[in-house]
């Protein structure tokens, strides 16, 4: 059956059917297999991003699928093609597309958010966005190279090397993620995560982790580095406390690398940024070559992705996933099922 999930408004989901667009030339539809449901969503839920949305709005951006119709003009997919998108939509014009800075576009249009999303049983999106699976990787894990994609794009902004020592503030998907992107460039890596089954999952992925509630973050770090500090330090958590740790954890000319969404402006110690030769690194989403890298790690088998998913629900539940991730409890990525993998 085809479905669609609509976000409709003050915490409201129905599920309805689908309205499939035929591919305009230079676009396809994709059959959705998954779709995984991230912090971006769950904001839209809860209104926070209300001035971007169009209601009724189909929501969702870490998908995997499959091409089911190829519109005119579009070279090197066919039908039955097994792909993922990368989901934005630049304008192409404005001085940061002309700059070579395509993916935050000044007129960026993220779909899921500010276009119809991949919560659906058929999606259609510009051709430019696709990126093929590779063969063997299962489509559940084809819905977490998106996520994926965002890690590689951070630990490359952040020139994560082998040897360095990278400190993760915030052991959610995206923290975790990076954590293994950087442990797989040859990085010792911390991170530091304040839920119980979080920290214990990310222990049993042979990852070094820290208790964020117990306040010896600095300490634990300098006698690991000698003294130094780290080399890099991911701030992946959006909260006052996390930035107060990153401007101390950094060694001389080390570097910050702000991933998380801040709510409200945080107070920044800049005399520590000064002290210490700091540079302070903003990550925003990904370009194609991070998702090229993506996929290349998980077609290696090198991420364990498959552990990182807590649930795999039908699409007609997306509300229950978004209530399971709102409670914060034991949940790492939920993925939705959108549509049956044969043809
Ligand atoms: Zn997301
Ligand atoms: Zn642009």
């Amino acid at each position: 059956m085809m479905r669609a999930a609509y976000y409709e408004g003050s915490k409201t989901i129905r599920i309805g059917d689908c309205v499939p667009i035929p591919p305009l030339p230079g676009s396809v539809q994709i059959k959705v297999s998954y779709c995984g449901v991230c912090g971006t969503d769950l904001h839209i839920f809860h209104g926070r991003m209300d001035h971007r949305v169009k209601l009724p709005q189909v929501i969702g951006h870490e998908m995997s699928g499959m091409v089911s119709e190829v519109g005119r003009g579009v070279e090197g997919f066919a039908v039955g093609d097994r792909v993922t998108v990368m989901p934005l939509d630049p304008c192409g014009q404005c001085p940061a597309c002309m700059a070579g800075h395509r993916h935050i576009c000044q007129n960026l249009k993220f779909l899921g958010i500010d276009a119809s999303g991949a919560l659906q049983s058929l999606w259609t999106v510009p051709a430019h966005t696709l990126h093929r699976l590779p063969p063997g990787l299962p489509l559940d894990l084809g819905a977490m190279i998106e996520p994926l994609a965002v890690a590689c794009h951070d630990v490359r902004l952040g020139e994560v090397k082998a040897g360095d020592y990278v400190v993760v503030l915030g052991g959610g998907p995206i923290g975790a993620l990076i954590a293994l992107v950087s442990r797989a460039a040859g990085a010792r890596v911390l991170i530091s995560e304040i839920n119980d089954f979080r920290l214990q999952l990310l222990r049993s992925l042979g990852l070094d982790v820290i208790d964020g509630r117990r306040g010896d973050l600095p300490e634990h770090v300098e006698s690991q580095t000698g003294g130094a500090g780290a080399d890099v330090v991911f701030e992946v958590t959006g909260s006052a406390a996390a930035v107060e740790a990153a401007t101390r954890l950094p060694r001389t000319r080390g570097r910050i690398v702000v991933v998380a969404i801040f709510p409200e402006p945080p107070k920044v110690d800049l005399f520590r940024l000064f002290w210490r030769e700091l540079r302070l690194q903003g990550a925003r989403v990904y370009e194609h070559e991070d998702f090229d890298r993506a996929i290349a790690l998980a077609a290696a088998g090198a991420m364990p992705l498959d552990r990182l998913i807590s649930v795999t629900y039908p699409l007609d539940q997306l509300e229950a996933g978004l209530r399971l991730l709102e409670g914060g409890g034991r949940v790492m990525k939920v993925l939705m099922k959108c549509a049956d993998e044969e043809g």
